[in-house]
């Protein structure tokens, strides 16, 4: 018997775990419970008074990859591939990033050119690491911080001007911190069983090459997928993509898919504690609670853990051990065109001890009339030492204003702007993220717990992959119950 299921959260994963469970007949009654007032999540896209789009959470999806390709896909189910903006590879916006070192903007080598070249801030060609790695040492380890495999085998330039920025402008985060299995997974699988990273490289290609029929999980997954756009993405040579008008309405359209689908989605409804009986599961709320076979939890590990600490204190330690940081995003609107060149934009390597993360163009992604949009990310892993526990939204408008005007030389008024602090928004994964996450999954098993996780705390924080996560809780929910 399948039974009510209840969904905690209604942002993007836990939207996208009901839409893909509900494909399942024996599934459809299921609740979709929200303690905000709206759907989305992290997802919001505010309108300026200009009408100008302020994105406050993400801004640009990448097409490629298993989990790329499943994204569009349920783009393209949910008729939104007109309002699609592809940037090709091509683009400024794909070619041209840069970082702010030593008081000043670098492009980062961005071809195969560049790459046998001395580019500032570093002090080698970067094609030089690779003759650091087959020089350096195997050392036998189970894991160890993104930062620490970097400077061990590509040396401490790259560790603090490309990785480091880098860690910063996916998950806010500390590359000393993070876990090598973040960004660098296969790279140090190969260090660890062909003793370097290029000489893995090359083993590994040549098996891939001989055996070309071998498919990984999430390929065989999305193997049934239509994917129209993605295969326009790959002819059409897209690096990113986002969606006219913001990316909220994505989450925006799965809510309105599912309610007119006869998907409840609850408002406003804060679950306080979840017990495990007999049957299922019993989610306490306020003044009332409520029965239902199993639960998917999209919350991030920290907010769950509270919820379960009574009943499985062990499970809860675990979850609450995947530590999440605060960022500000500071979006502004300057008069007329003030970039003097396009880009992406810039980030700011941790060793530069300045209060900003990075700066976003938005406006050469999506370009207004006669102005000029940027967002600015602070925080982060450094929010606490840089702005105190409670900063204001003033504090941290004049931060982001004096950096950006000091680094892009802006002389032009300040048209409009937002500033929003999103508290415990993107999960760490810290050193040993990946054994907890065994660990978390063998007590849901051990203890036959009808609790099915998804969202940016466990398989990975990007929107694709808190989306193939939610697809993939979905089938674990039809394959055991
Ligand atoms: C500033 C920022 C920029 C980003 N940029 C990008 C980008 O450019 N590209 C990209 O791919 N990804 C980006 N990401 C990551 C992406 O936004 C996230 O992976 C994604 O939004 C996570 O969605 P989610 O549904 O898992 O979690 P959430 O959005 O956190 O949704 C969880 C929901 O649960 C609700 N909730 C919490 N507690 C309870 C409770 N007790 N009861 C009921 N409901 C509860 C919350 O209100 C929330 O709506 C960015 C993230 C941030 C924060």
């Amino acid at each position: 018997m399948s039974g009510r299921t209840a969904v905690l959260g209604g942002g993007i994963s836990g939207l996208s775990a009901a839409y893909y469970l509900r494909d399942n007949p024996a599934f459809r009654a299921i609740k979709i419970i929200e303690a905000s007032n709206r759907t989305g999540g992290w997802l919001r896209s505010r309108v300026s008074l200009e009408g100008v789009i302020f994105e406050e959470g993400p801004r640009t999806i990448r097409p490629r990859g298993p989990a790329g390709s499943n994204t569009l896909s349920l783009v393209d189910r949910l008729n939104l591939s007109e309002k699609i903006i592809p940037i090709s590879l091509a683009h400024p916006v794909a070619k041209n990033r840069m970082i702010y070192a030593d008081k000043k903007l670098h492009a980062l080598p961005n071809s195969l050119n560049a790459m046998f070249k001395v580019n500032s801030p570093f002090s080698r060609p970067l094609v030089s690491c690779l003759i650091t790695d087959l020089r350096a040492p195997k050392l036998t380890k189970e894991d160890e911080s993104l930062y620490s495999f970097v400077e061990r085998r590509l040396g401490k330039d790259v560790a603090d001007y490309l990785i480091s920025p880098m860690v910063c402008g996916i998950c806010a985060g500390d590359a000393k911190q993070i876990s090598v299995n973040f960004l660098m997974k296969s790279l140090f699988e190969y260090e660890q069983k062909y003793g370097s990273i290029i000489k893995g490289f090359v083993k590994s290609n040549w098996e891939v090459f001989r055996s070309k029929s071998n498919k990984t999980d999430g390929q065989k997954l999305n193997s049934n997928d239509t994917n129209r756009l993605s295969r326009r993405a790959e002819n059409e040579r897209w690096a990113i993509w986002t969606l006219r008008g913001g990316l909220e309405q994505l989450p925006t359209a799965l809510a309105d898919n599912l309610s007119s689908n006869g998907v409840e989605i609850s408002l406003n409804s804060k679950c306080e504690e979840l017990t495990f009986t007999e049957g299922g599961v019993e989610l306490k709320f306020n003044e009332r609670t409520e029965e239902y076979s199993r639960v998917i939890s999209s919350l991030s590990a920290k907010s769950l853990a509270p919820m379960i600490h009574r009943q499985h204190p062990q499970l809860a330690n675990e979850l609450t051990a995947i530590p999440s940081v605060t960022v500000a995003v500071v979006n502004l609107e300057f008069a007329g065109n003030v970039l003097e060149q396009e880009a992406f934009g810039f980030l700011v390597p941790p060793n530069e001890k300045l209060p900003i993360l990075g700066v976003i163009f938005d406006s050469c992604i999506l370009p207004p009339k006669n102005s000029t949009v940027l967002t600015v990310m602070m925080g982060g892993a450094w929010f606490t030492k840089n702005f105190g526990d409670h900063p204001t939204k003033e504090h941290l408008l004049e931060v982001a204003m004096h950096h950006v005007k000091s680094i892009l030389h802006i002389k032009a008024d300040l048209v409009a702007h937002n500033v929003a602090i999103l508290k415990d928004c993107i999960p760490q994964y810290v050193v040993g993220h990946e054994q907890r996450i065994r660990r978390i999954e063998n007590y849901l098993v051990k203890h036959k717990l009808p609790l099915f996780l998804c969202g940016s705390s466990y398989y990975g924080v990007g929107l694709n992959d808190v989306v193939l996560s939610a697809k993939q809780a979905a089938l674990a929910v039809t394959q055991q119950c």
